[in-house]
């Protein structure tokens, strides 16, 4: 068998694709499906008692605490209609700081004790669940033998029915809390964190004269960058299977120099699997909206209409899980990996963040009078005042080891976090902090909220790519998250830098009107304050330029490139101050999101410089060996016929080859030290030793590529991956 047979079959597994049958029944509308197996409010509406359903509204819409009187009826109705949609099971979904979902799944059934079962769910099941906790990351909140964990319901995340060949699942959105109420997961300190903004920004809108303002939430609008191969490929690579990145791979001769997969003609079969995850993200009630191809070859996007912070999280695990379980069915996996493919774009997961009620809709949408200019610029203003005093945090809520690979790169925003405003709007915010600066167009002294502002755009004429935080029109975009993470995690940070700020403006605004000065004066004279204390955040620029590392750097803004230099910033004063007085965590638990932090970057690394020195020993360097012998054979046949052979052949795999075996024994004693006793030491480990060790071989590696005989070579290879679909 040669080489290359792994390789060759998997083309061959590719060419002999079949799609899967048609899923759509002929006729069905798009709204006939939408939210079909989700327990929404129309649903409750048509099967609860009417008190009973204007108390969960209360919960839903207004903030309300949940009655456990009405529990009970919920519960009744859930399951009915969950056992009418074939559903035997319910589970609690959450979210543990794995990062992943989890699920506990348990049968409706109880037996009755007369040899038949009855099939039972109590207010007391919807609402609450003791999942063992001891298997989950808790960075030393919980020790062992404290096994115990809580769910809880969140009720304005709505349940929903999972269905699968094999049986349907009712699924109930939950917290994940340990016994002394720590958290445990991604979706308590979002509730915590929206909670917190929401009663700031309540307080800001009373000033603006709203004296009764429905309750603020986040919105959150994700877009989802992933990558589709075919599954023959992936599994033919153990780097890919095991780590979601190759760790080897030559840059294929063509690669996305052309531009010409961006906003392309979708793929056939790429279309056809768009359909189905959409089809089945409606049915969850998961608002899949745009999709397209993105830069690189084989990389596409979807963007779910935006939704409150905490569904759209939830809606966003569904949604990977969903893509994941689809790609299968279709012959392809989905990378969510934030690069898995070196030289090649990187995906990332563009957290959209505006916040607003049903009354005055969204907060962040410039109005066309001066008034709503005003308030408009004061939203803007928390912003740009949020992400200058925590541009540290938000780094780090998007600090891991995968996406290190993506910030910093030209090609997503650098790691220095700063705020793009637009023309416009800067321009404003310019004036703004001249402090009653001559507008060029009205030649009057600017006051905010008296005199005309200019109409502000709603619509961005100019976008800036190069920018973490980009405004766009009516929110703000956080480019940094990347692919695989959860939403929660930057959403948490805007919530509750948003939640200071407010709080700041708030207070400083009530002072100044208690104290008899005109409200229009105090709000211009904050505004200013804001601007000159953080208008430093603000850069329209490229954010790529080495100039601007330089302009960061004397404007004091952070650059923390990696997770390592992120991460402490989790345990700083300034952290915990604001997530303590905001009640979104306690030291505790933010000492817990470091630890973990940092095992996980480690745990990472560790997997790949593992799966480096296995596939670098066991399937290049054996590749290239038989190359070399195979040439050296070749040289001697050739000079016992007499013919003095040419042998750069020979020095072209021997050079790499022999850096192959030096850096893979580098690698195997660097993995054989010991990384240290703290977390801290662990991760330092695996970014000084392990990385570099891991980059070594894969540059010997990828050398052996361009020489090795294509008939030896047993990875798949980039060109293979990317243009094979
Ligand atoms: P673009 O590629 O131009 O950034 P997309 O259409 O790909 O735009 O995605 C924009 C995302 O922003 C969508 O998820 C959309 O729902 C979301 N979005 C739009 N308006 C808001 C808003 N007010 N608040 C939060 N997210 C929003
Ligand atoms: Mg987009």
């Amino acid at each position: 068998m040669s080489g290359n047979a792994v390789r060759m079959q998997a083309i061959k597994g590719v060419e002999a694709y079949v799609p899967p049958a048609v899923s759509f029944t002929a006729g069905e509308t798009p709204g006939e499906v939408f939210g079909a197996n989700v327990f929404s409010k129309a649903e409750m509406q048509k099967r609860l008692p009417k008190s009973v359903y204007k108390s969960v509204l209360a919960t839903i819409d207004h903030a309300a605490l949940l009655d456990p009187l009405v529990a009970d009826a919920v519960a009744a109705a859930m399951k009915d209609w969950a056992m009418e949609k074939g559903a035997t099971h319910y589970a609690h979904v959450f979210y543990p700081l794995t990062g992943l979902t989890a699920e506990k799944h348990d049968s409706f059934l109880e037996p009755a004790g007369d040899g038949s079962a009855l099939a039972e769910f109590a207010g007391k099941t919807l609402t609450q669940g003791e999942p063992d906790a001891s298997s989950f990351p808790s960075g030393g909140l919980r020790n062992t033998f404290e096994a115990r964990g809580y769910t809880g319901w969140d009720v304005t995340s709505p349940a929903y029915v999972l269905e699968s060949p094999n049986g349907n699942t009712l699924c109930i959105p939950t917290v994940f809390v340990s016994m002394n109420g720590d958290a445990l997961d991604h979706k308590t300190p979002l509730l915590r964190s929206q909670q917190s903004m929401a009663r700031h920004a309540e307080r800001v809108l009373r000033l603006f004269g709203h004296a009764k303002p429905d309750a603020v939430v986040s919105f959150c609008g994700p877009e989802q960058e992933y990558f589709l191969v075919d599954r023959h490929f992936f599994l033919a690579r153990p780097d890919l299977l095991n780590a979601g990145r190759t760790l080897f791979g030559a840059k294929p001769p063509k690669g996305q120099e052309f531009d010409d997969h961006y906003f392309g003609a979708i793929p056939g079969r790429v279309l056809g699997y768009m359909l189905d995850t959409e089809r089945e993200l409606f049915k969850l009630g998961i608002p899949a909206k745009t999709r397209h191809n993105e830069v690189a070859p084989g990389q596409f996007e979807i963007a779910p209409v935006f939704e409150r912070a905490n569904v759209a999280a939830d809606h966003q695990q569904l949604l990977m899980t969903t893509f994941k379980r689809l790609a299968r069915q279709h012959g392809m996996e989905c990378l969510f990996h934030e690069k898995p493919f070196e030289g090649i774009n990187g995906s990332g997961k563009h957290v959209n963040f505006s916040l607003g009620n049903a009354t005055e809709g969204n907060l962040l949408l410039p109005g066309d009078t001066p008034h709503e200019n005003a308030q408009f610029l004061v939203f803007c203003a928390a912003v740009i005042r949020g992400v200058h005093k925590y541009g540290g945090l938000l780094r780090a809520s998007v600090a891991s080891a995968s996406n290190d690979h993506r910030l910093g790169a030209n090609e997503a925003p650098p790691a220095i976090i700063s705020i793009f405003l637009g023309d416009q709007l800067a321009d404003v915010f310019d004036q703004v902090a001249k402090g009653g600066a001559t507008s060029s167009k009205e030649k009057g002294t600017l006051i905010i909220g008296v005199d005309t502002l200019p109409v502000l755009p709603t619509d961005p004429g100019d976008r800036n790519r190069t920018s973490p935080f980009a405004f766009t029109g009516n929110r703000f975009e956080f480019r940094a998250p990347g692919s695989q993470q959860t939403v929660a995690g930057p959403m948490v940070t805007i919530n509750t830098i948003m939640a200071e700020a407010l709080d700041h403006i708030a207070t400083e605004l009530e002072t100044a009107v208690a104290a008899g000065t005109e409200f229009n004066v105090a709000v211009q004279k904050l505004l200013e304050k804001i601007m000159t204390d953080h208008g430093a955040i603000v850069f329209n620029g490229d954010g790529y330029s080495d100039d601007w590392q330089v302009e960061a750097a004397a404007r004091g803004l952070p650059n923390l490139r990696t997770t390592l230099d992120a991460l402490p910033e989790l345990v700083s004063e300034s952290a915990m101050e604001l997530f303590g007085t905001y009640g979104v965590f306690s030291e505790r638990e933010m000492h817990s999101r470091y630890e973990i932090g940092l095992e996980h970057y480690a745990l990472s690394v560790g997997v790949e410089a593992r799966l480096t020195l296995e596939v670098g020993a066991t399937s290049v360097l054996p590749a290239a060996v038989r190359h070399q012998t195979e040439v050296a054979l070749n040289l001697g046949a050739l000079r016992a016929a007499g013919v003095e052979p040419d042998a750069t052949a020979l020095e072209e795999v021997t050079a790499p080859l022999a850096e192959l075996r030096s850096a893979l024994a580098t690698l195997r004693s660097a993995l054989d030290e010991r990384g240290g006793s703290t977390a801290m030491e662990g991760a330092r480990h695996a970014q000084d030793a392990l990385l570099p060790a891991i980059a070594a071989v894969r540059a010997a590696a990828d050398v052996l590529e361009g020489v090795v005989a294509d008939d030896l070579w047993p990875l798949p290879t980039y060109q293979e991956m990317l243009y094979i679909l």
